[in-house]
């Protein structure tokens, strides 16, 4: 079992994920994802497929975590939407 991560780690692997992998998302993995907003001293990464989000507040020094949502059987899903959308019609 490795240590829990704490906020702060997951900053700097969504730092690192979203400018090394194509705004990629430390959560999901997934490139062309995740959206990074500055607001003053605050920093926010933040992942339009799994809602994970990451805050860094330069200004407190202050890091907050908002866990993603748990992805592993969404390639399924997608694969099934096409074809549920094509019987709804
Ligand atoms: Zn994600």
């Amino acid at each position: 079992m490795q240590p829990p991560r704490t906020p702060a780690d997951w900053f700097h692997l969504a730092e690192r994920a979203y400018s090394e992998r194509h705004q990629a998302c430390a959560w999901c993995g997934g490139a062309y994802r995740v959206h990074l907003a500055r607001q003053g001293a605050k920093h926010t990464f933040r992942c339009q497929q799994c809602d994970f989000q990451v805050t860094f507040d330069a200004q407190n020094d202050d890091y907050h975590l908002v866990p993603g949502e748990d992805l592993s059987g969404v390639s399924e899903t997608m694969l099934e939407k096409p074809i549920a959308d094509l019987l709804r019609k």
